[in-house]
């Protein structure tokens, strides 16, 4: 068996993360999450077993997290946990600091003080800043963040970089571009959206609604970061993306046209401040050297992201009060 911890396992895409590797009967998985407001318990209640188990802890926590990876000998780590929210990040920085910067200098030290065969760092592709109308970012494209989040994440990937020259430790860091389906906390576009046409209520969306992400099908994305676990040559950085451009009125009219609601529950809203207008992810890399591309349609996965919603008030009407 392999061991591996997924840290932030309780958010989104570390819960469906968490599955994933649960599929491979050679992994045994170790979830450790401090349970934020983004952090929910009920997203992998009924998948802890003798081989999957949960520790609330914080990555930064020195003596807990030296503690755990002493005891547990892990063989990978793949490090989900962080403040993902552009707005709070804008609003009330410190906590983006804490978890994405000094979370990740911790996680650094533990695996060059207690060796493991692969550390994932998994970014976003929001550290390179905003496009223009053409164009997309590839590895190395400079970085340029916009927003207090993504200035945090561009920094962790720095640090993790400078762990993998200096101390030789092998690491991947992976760059996805927005992702949805099951399991999103709803403050994300998606998910917001798709609740707020449940209940009829007005649709806030930024702007024009002109600004433009490649959203991806959660599942590509969990299937993309297992593989480079298993086949990205180490000290690598590889772009994700769903090839999927859409504008946010084009997503958010999708939605209201799949449940049968009136376009005039948008309501156009003050933009974010320093909003990025566009993000496109040049695949090359990750399809040429690795064999990846994402199998899932942008229409498809949202109509099956909708169905998991309709399917699943338990899961989301108690956060609805978190909001
Ligand atoms: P999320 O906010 O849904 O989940 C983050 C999880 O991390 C939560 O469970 C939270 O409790 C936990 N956490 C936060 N700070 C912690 C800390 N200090 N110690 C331990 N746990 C902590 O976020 P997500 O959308 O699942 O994103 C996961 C990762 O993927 C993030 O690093 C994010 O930057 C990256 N990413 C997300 C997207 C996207 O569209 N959602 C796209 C690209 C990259």
């Amino acid at each position: 068996m392999k061991k591996i911890l997924i840290t932030g396992g309780a958010g989104f895409i570390g819960a469906n993360l968490v599955r994933t590797f649960l599929q491979d009967p050679q992994y045994h998985v170790v979830i450790v999450d401090a349970l934020t407001y983004a952090g929910n318990p009920s997203s992998i209640q009924d998948i802890l077993s003798a081989t999957c188990q949960f520790f609330q802890g914080n990555i930064a926590d020195v003596d807990f997290m030296d503690g755990l990876f002493q005891e547990r000998a892990f063989d990978y780590v793949i490090n989900c946990a962080a403040e993902t929210h552009v707005d709070r990040s804008i609003t009330a920085s410190t906590t983006f600091m804490e978890s994405n910067i000094l979370g990740v200098q911790v996680l650094l030290e533990c695996v060059r003080k207690y060796t493991v065969d692969k550390f994932l760092q998994v970014s976003t592709d929001e550290v390179y800043g905003s496009l223009g109308a053409t164009g997309s970012f590839c590895e190395k494209s400079p970085l340029k963040p916009s927003s207090p989040y993504s200035a945090s994440k561009a920094s962790a990937d720095m640090l993790v970089q400078a762990w993998h020259r200096t101390y030789g430790i092998p690491i991947n860091i992976t760059r996805c571009s927005n992702n949805y389906g099951p399991y999103q906390f709803p403050e994300k576009l998606i998910p917001l959206m798709i609740l707020k046409s449940l209940s009829n209520e007005a649709l806030p969306v930024y702007g024009d609604g002109s600004n433009i992400r490649d959203w991806i099908h959660v599942q590509d994305h969990c299937d993309a970061l297992k593989c480079v676990l298993e086949k990205g040559r180490p000290g690598r950085i590889y772009n994700i993306g769903g090839q999927s451009e859409r504008s946010n009125l084009q997503v958010v009219r999708n939605i209201l046209t799949q449940l049968e609601k009136p376009l005039d529950l948008i309501s156009f809203v003050e933009d974010r401040l320093g909003h990025d207008w566009r993000y496109a992810i040049d695949n090359g890399r990750i399809s040429d050297e690795l064999g990846w591309v994402p199998q899932r349609t942008f229409q498809d996965g949202l109509q099956n992201t909708i169905s998991w919603y309709l399917e699943n008030e338990s899961w989301w009407q108690p956060l609805l009060k978190t909001l």
